[in-house]
C-alpha cells in the first residue's frame, strides 16, 4: 500500500485508492469484473470532484451526457455512463473504468462543430463499450489490487496530463504502468471503428473524425514550441489510424449535421468563464459588433454571461432580451436569464421565472436545480423542500438533489434530516464510511422523532452489512 499511496499523493488524489477494494481472487482466469470496475471508477471520481480542475456545472454535464447517451444508445451500450468537465486546455478526453468520462473544456472549445466532438466522445465511448482498460489489466494475472487501482488512476492521469503522468509514473510503478498507459493499438483501431459507427448511426457526419484528425495533426506541425496536443499524445495518431478513418468515412454516405442550440451555448457559456473577465466580455463585444458569429443567440448568450462575472447585472438583462429577440431559447436561456435577475437583486423574480420555465420544460434537471437554488437564495426554505418532494421520488439515485435537500434542513435547522440526507448523498458516490458517519450524526443530532430515528437505524444496519460484506471481498 506505500507505493500505493506515494502514488495518490503525486496524483493529487490523497483519498481516491485509500478505500478498500476486493482482489481479485486467486483463480487464474479472475479478471476485471464490471462491478470492480465501477468500483475502482467511483473511488477516483470521488476525489476527482474535490479537484480544482472538476467543472461542476450541471448544465455542461447535461449536455455532455446527453451526447454520450445518444452515442452510446446507438452502439446498444448497456453500461451506465457518467460524463464530466475537467477545466483544461488541453484538446483530450479519458474514460476512466466503470463508464465515467471526463471532456476537457479545451475539446469542447477546440472543436469547429458538434460532429467533431462526438468524434471523440465516440471513440471514448467504445474504449468503455469495448472493455478495453479491463481487457489491457486482464493480461496481468492475478494482480493485486491495490495495484489495478494504482494503473486505473495512472491511466487516467495519463490521458488528462500526459506531463504530469510520467513522473508519477517513474516515482512509483516504473515500467509496468508504463506499458499500461496506453491501449495497444488494435483497441485503439477497434475504439475508433466502434466510434464512427456510432458517430453514424446517430446522426452526426462521420466524416468528422478524419477531419478532426488532421487538424490536430496540422496543428501539431505548425507548434513552434513543439508542444503535442493532449489527444495525440495519450492516442498516438499515425497515418495509417488518419487513412483508416479517411477510408471508412467515404463510404459512408454523406451527412450534413447542424450543431444543437446547446451546443452552441455551452461553448459561449465556457468561453465566457475563462481566463480574465473583462478579456472575455472584450471578446463576445468584438463578435457582436464585428458580426463574426455562426449564431447570434449564442454571442449574446456568452456576452451576457461574461458581463455577470463582471457585476453589469443591468447590460446583461439588455443581451438577453436581444438573445431572446435573436430566436433564442431552451432551459440554458432561461437559467441565463434568472442569473441576471439574481445579479440586478431580484431574487423572488429568478423564482417565479424558474418556476414558469420548468413547467415549459419538465424533463430539465439542470432547470430544477437552478429554482431550488434561486428558493434557497430567495430565503424560501420551506417552498423549497415541497419542490424537493416529487423529484426525490423521481430521480432517487441523483446525488445532487440529496445534496440540496440536505442544505435545506441545515438552512431549516433540522439536524437529523440534514445529515440523514447527507448519508444518502455518500451512499450514492459509493463511499460507505462516510455515509455511516452521517446517519451516526443523525441520530445523536437529537431533533429526531421516534419514527425518524427508527428509518436512521435501519438504514444504518443496512449499509454497515453492505461495508462489512465489501470488507470481507477485499479480504478474500
Ligand atoms: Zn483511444
Amino acid at each position: 500500500m506505500r507505493k500505493l499511496a506515494s502514488l495518490a499523493a503525486a496524483l493529487a488524489f490523497p483519498t481516491a485508492l485509500a478505500q478498500p477494494l476486493p482482489d481479485l481472487g486467486g483463480a487464474p482466469d479472475a479478471g476485471l469484473t464490471p462491478q470492480l470496475e465501477r468500483r475502482i471508477g467511483e473511488s477516483v471520481m470521488r476525489d476527482l470532484r474535490s479537484h480544482p480542475a472538476y467543472l461542476d456545472d450541471p448544465e455542461v454535464a447535461d449536455y455532455l451526457g446527453s451526447l454520450g447517451a445518444r452515442l452510446a444508445q446507438s452502439m446498444s451500450a448497456r453500461h451506465d455512463f457518467e460524463f464530466f468537465a475537467m477545466r483544461d486546455h488541453s484538446i483530450n478526453a479519458f474514460a476512466m473504468p466503470g463508464g465515467f468520462v471526463g471532456v476537457h473544456t479545451g475539446l469542447i472549445l477546440g472543436a469547429d462543430n458538434e460532429s467533431e466532438l462526438a468524434s471523440v466522445m465516440g471513440h471514448e465511448i467504445a474504449h468503455v463499450t469495448q472493455r478495453h482498460i479491463a481487457r489491457s489489466l486482464a493480461q496481468q494475472q492475478q494482480m493485486q489490487v491495490p495495484m489495478l487501482a494504482a494503473l486505473a488512476a495512472a491511466i487516467l492521469l495519463a490521458r488528462s496530463r500526459p506531463d504530469l503522468a510520467t513522473g508519477a509514473i517513474a516515482a512509483s510503478q516504473g515500467a509496468a504502468i508504463q506499458a499500461q498507459l496506453s491501449y495497444s493499438r488494435d483497441f485503439e483501431r477497434e475504439a475508433d471503428r466502434v466510434g464512427m459507427q456510432a458517430l453514424d448511426a446517430s446522426g452526426f457526419d462521420a466524416r468528422a473524425m478524419a477531419t478532426f484528425f488532421e487538424k490536430l495533426q496540422r496543428s501539431t506541425r505548425l507548434a513552434d514550441d513543439g508542444t503535442v496536443p493532449g489527444y495525440l499524445r495519450t492516442h498516438p495518431l499515425n497515418t495509417e489510424r488518419i487513412a483508416d478513418a479517411q477510408n471508412k468515412a467515404g463510404g459512408m454516405p454523406y451527412r450534413q449535421h447542424l450543431d444543437s442550440a446547446e451546443f452552441r451555448f455551452v461553448r459561449a457559456k465556457l468561453r465566457a468563464e475563462q481566463g480574465d473577465a473583462r478579456e472575455a466580455v472584450q471578446f463576445f463585444e468584438g463578435l457582436v459588433r464585428d458580426g463574426r458569429y455562426a449564431s447570434e443567440a449564442a454571442v449574446r448568450y456568452g456576452l451576457a454571461s461574461a458581463l455577470l462575472r463582471v457585476r453589469r447585472a443591468k447590460e446583461a438583462d439588455a443581451e438577453v432580451a436581444r438573445l431572446r429577440a435573436a430566436g433564442g431559447g431552451g432551459p440554458m436561456v432561461e437559467t441565463l436569464a434568472a442569473r441576471v435577475k439574481q445579479g440586478t437583486g431580484d431574487a423572488g423574480g429568478a423564482v417565479a421565472l424558474l418556476a414558469a420555465a420548468r413547467s415549459r420544460y419538465p424533463y430539465s434537471r439542470p432547470l430544477l436545480y437552478a429554482h431550488l437554488g434561486a428558493l434557497d437564495e430567495a430565503k424560501r426554505h420551506p417552498e423549497a423542500l415541497e419542490q424537493l418532494a416529487a423529484p426525490l421520488r423521481q430521480y432517487p439515485r441523483d446525488a445532487r438533489l440529496r445534496a440540496l435537500q440536505s442544505k435545506t434542513y441545515a438552512a431549516l435547522g433540522k439536524r437529523a434530516l440534514q445529515h440523514q440526507a447527507q448519508a444518502e448523498v455518500y451512499a450514492l458516490q459509493g463511499a460507505l464510511p462516510a455515509a455511516i458517519e452521517q446517519l451516526q450524526l443523525a441520530r445523536t443530532a437529537g431533533d429526531g422523532d421516534f419514527y425518524l430515528n427508527s428509518v436512521v437505524d435501519a438504514r444504518l444496519k443496512e449499509l454497515r452489512a453492505q461495508h462489512a460484506a465489501e470488507l470481507r471481498d477485499a479480504k478474500r
